[in-house]
């Protein structure tokens, strides 16, 4: 293929443009924020305008990472030495389910740092690859020869402009225009399905030199008084800094201001969240983020499609980001580019093969998703057909991964994308978590997600 373009220079378009960049003369990354290395963003220091999530906790996670080390070999390593932390679930990875610590188990190592740092590093290491090279401009439609895509219209720096292309791989997140640009020119609109589930994110700065109760990284799922679910994350990024995510659904949404954030850590019944409420001194206000609604776009579903254009990342498919599965998502899209590429298939025909392996990749982690979702009682469906068995058995393994390592390392394989999600569902999983429960005690937490199946 002489030239592949990418729209969207962001982490999916990064690892799409490093996949395609083995099968290409030539690869374009078009990008509508400045993010050359010597660009407005290009240091990675401040969160953009093209992604405004940045602001917010972002985790990688233990999948995500290690393809990125294979892609980009001593990936991870350069992070923890620009200041960044790996953090392992046997030592200092805490969840907390109702105030209580999981049993710790190891095997599962995940970066914590800031999104833009973590975006800048993979930006560098991409935009090191010969035959690449990064455009600043926005992107505005598509062009076509007969049934397939020849190329993209965008606004440059020296205006509107043509760049012709074997193959263009949209990137360009959630809110892509893909469907109107396909019927623009005739073409159906990819299906979109939506999962209103309404989650407020609220993130701070802190400094503090020492992991509260010895966490790296420490994560909390528990049920308030008022039976209302109640998340936070927090961990260490560059040096001795600390990111701390608050978040809650529907009208129980982290609202503006520093007090009530600090509010927010200081009645979580885990610990680490409570000390840092104490002990931490806070950078600047807390940044609040609303995400309305998890989406996909079934591709998979249309029985016409132009040749020539595959799509990848949150264009795809975007989850509550409460999983922590967007860019580790984005790799495996990736992957199944990767493998696309390598079968030989020519770009002159609709690229069904990737749409099928990629179908597969969002199917797993919409399942994970969507069935912690469908248990919230504002989130309105549809639900599935046996979804209330799938929903107690799926509460069943979350309580026994608190005391049992089994439970617990087989959990994280699935929550870190590992394995998939319906390995958790075999009887002898199922069976052994059962008898972990039993020797339990009932928390509120648990009550409440069983009040709500
Ligand atoms: C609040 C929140 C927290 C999250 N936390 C995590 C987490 O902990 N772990 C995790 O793995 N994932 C997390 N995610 C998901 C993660 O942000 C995304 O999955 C990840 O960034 C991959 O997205 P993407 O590259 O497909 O799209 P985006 O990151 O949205 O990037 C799209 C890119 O396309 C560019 N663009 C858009 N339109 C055009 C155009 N017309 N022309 C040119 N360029 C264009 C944008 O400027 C941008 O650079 C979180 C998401 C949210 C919302």
């Amino acid at each position: 293929m002489r030239r592949a373009a990418v729209l969207g220079g962001s982490i999916a378009g990064l690892l799409a443009a490093r996949v395609l960049s083995d099968h290409a003369d030539e690869v374009v990354v078009l990008e509508r924020d400045d993010v050359a290395l010597a660009g407005a963003f290009g240091g990675g220091r401040d969160p953009r305008p093209g992604v405004p999530q940045g602001t917010q906790m972002h985790a990688l996670l233990d999948a995500g990472r290690r393809r990125i080390d294979q892609w980009f070999p001593g990936f991870s390593a350069e992070l923890v030495a620009g200041g960044a932390a790996l953090a392992d679930t046997g030592t200092d990875v805490h969840s907390y389910l109702d105030g209580r610590r999981k049993v710790l188990v190891g095997g599962v190592e995940m970066v914590s740092a800031t999104r833009p740092f973590l975006e800048a590093h993979l930006r560098r290491r991409t935009l090191a690859l010969d035959n690449l090279r990064l455009v600043n401009g926005r992107v505005r439609g598509l062009t076509f020869t007969g049934d397939r895509v020849s190329g993209v219209r965008y606004a440059g720096a020296g205006g509107e402009d043509v760049l012709a292309a074997d193959l263009v791989v949209d990137a360009t997140g959630r809110a892509s225009r893909i469907g109107a640009w396909l019927t623009e020119a005739g073409w159906p609109e990819p299906p979109m399905r939506r999962m209103h589930v309404d989650l407020g994110y609220a993130t701070a700065l802190f400094r503090r030199p020492e992991g509260p109760h010895g966490a790296t990284l420490a994560q909390s799922l528990a049920a308030m008084p008022d039976g209302r679910l109640r998340l936070g994350t927090l961990g260490r990024v560059e040096g001795d800094l600390w990111i701390v995510l608050v978040a809650g659904y529907a009208d129980d949404r982290p609202a503006h201001g520093i007090d009530e954030f600090l509010l927010r850590c200081a009645q979580d019944p885990a610990a680490p969240f409570r000390q840092l409420a104490e002990d931490a001194e806070p950078i600047g206000e807390p940044v609040t983020y609303r995400h309305p609604d998890n989406r996909r776009r079934d591709f998979h579903l249309l029985d016409r499609f132009p040749a020539g254009l595959v799509a990848v990342g949150d264009t795809m498919a975007s989850f509550n980001p409460i999983y922590g599965q967007g860019m580790s998502s984005a790799t495996m899209h990736a992957s199944c580019l990767e493998s696309y590429l390598g079968s030989g298939r020519s770009p002159r025909d609709p690229a069904w093969s990737y749409f099928k392996q990629v179908r597969a990749v969002v199917d797993d982690a919409w399942q994970t998703s969507a069935l912690n979702d469908l248990k919230l009682p504002h989130v309105t469906g549809p639900r599935p057909r046996g979804f209330k068995v799938a929903s107690r058995l799926s509460d069943l393994i979350v309580r026994a991964s608190v005391t049992d390592p089994v439970i617990h390392r087989r959990f994280l394989a699935v929550a870190h994308m590992r394995s998939p999600a319906r390995t958790l569902m075999r009887p002898g999983t199922l069976l052994r978590s059962a008898r972990a429960v039993r020797r339990q005690t009932t928390t509120p937490a648990e009550a409440r997600l069983d009040a709500a199946v």
